[in-house]
């Protein structure tokens, strides 16, 4: 029981707390990054993985999803396309758009095998559902592609398929069993342990050296919020807190994680987690600090996502500094190996 307790309140911490590029973000951090494909075709074919493919997994594969309200049934391969388009920006280095897609792959049939278990309490019996902080986020590019992606839709959707196509079936396991394989847009110098942000010690999870995460235009954050609103917000879901003293007093006792995120601290004499506070303040990462300033609180934050995991930006610049997508998920999931479904 104390087992899947666990389970369970990991599960609803990732829920809280796992923020992703959503389509809109995708789609705006799309241009400055975007890099001719042409330009990673020599070197992929030349630092290629040794792994024989048998394709078709992805294909045969059925995934239901809830997906704005509507249960829908589509293959694994295009839902892991919907995925990475919403997820990804597009314009990311192939060997980064393939770890991407085996880490999306990893943790769909890692969420599906829960949902079997009995724990769907929100799918309306679907195994999935596109509400990125449950699940992954999707785009259903037949209707968004255009909207994402503009003109360079067939570029972009194109270097999705070739991600998705050349890791199919491919998915990281640890004891045979698929990974919770959770990811974020950038972590800063360091990814977070599960343990440091959702209590749950993962041994695939641990914090890992992470470059890279500066290259995200959303890297430093600052988040202005009016103290009233804050109390209340906080007060709303900790009727016990007390804001009845000057602000400066209302942040008490943090602790830190090593990679920098705030794992707990008194808020109005309430011990909150970090990434409580993120949800209640709207910031980037539980990487944060606070001051106050007139009638506002004003946090500044470094990393953004929950750190966790593979860092995007961290992928891209591991592959643009040469490594392949099965390199860059041995470095974010340590102790992790490919298998092959199918
Ligand atoms: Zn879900």
């Amino acid at each position: 029981m104390k087992k899947l307790l666990n389970f369970v309140l990991f599960l609803t911490l990732c829920a809280i707390s796992m923020p992703v590029l959503t389509v809109g973000l995708a789609a705006e951090e799309e241009m400055p990054v975007f890099v001719q494909p042409e330009a990673f075709v020599s070197e992929t074919v030349l630092t290629q993985p040794q792994i024989q493919h048998k394709p078709g997994f992805d294909e045969d594969t059925m995934v239901t999803l809830l997906c704005g309200g509507t249960i829908r049934e589509l293959p694994l391969e295009e839902y892991l396309l919907g995925v990475l388009a919403a997820e990804m920006p597009a314009g990311f280095p192939e060997e980064a758009l393939k770890a991407q897609a085996v880490a999306a792959r990893t943790y769909t049939l890692y969420k599906m095998a829960l949902y079997e278990e009995g724990q769907d309490t929100v799918h309306q019996g679907a195994d999935l559902c596109d509400d990125p902080g449950h699940c992954e986020a999707f785009a259903d590019l037949t209707t968004q592609a255009a909207a994402l992606w503009g003109d360079s839709a067939d570029i972009y959707r194109q270097r999705l398929q070739t991600a998705v196509k050349e890791t199919d079936g491919l998915i990281l396991v640890y004891e045979e069993q698929p990974i919770a394989a959770v990811f974020c847009a950038a972590s800063t110098e360091k990814t977070e342990s599960a343990k440091d942000i959702w209590g749950s010690d993962l041994p695939y999870l641990v914090s890992v050296e992470s470059p890279g995460g500066r290259d995200c235009s959303r890297f430093e954050g600052t988040v202005t919020v009016a103290q009233t609103a804050f109390a209340a917000a906080v007060q709303a879901q900790f009727p016990d807190a007390d804001f009845s003293e000057a602000p400066i007093t209302w942040f008490r006792d943090s602790h830190r994680s090593e990679a920098g995120s705030v794992i707990d601290v008194l808020v109005g004499g309430v011990r909150l987690s970090g990434s409580q506070v993120r949800q209640i303040a709207g910031l980037n990462s539980a990487n944060f600090t606070v001051k106050v300033q007139g009638g506002d609180l004003v946090f500044s934050t470094v990393g953004y996502g929950h750190g966790v995991g593979l860092s995007q930006y961290g992928a891209r610049y591991l592959a643009l500094d040469g490594q392949t997508y099965d390199q860059i998920l041995s470095h974010y999931y340590p102790g992790t190996q490919l298998r092959l479904e199918g």
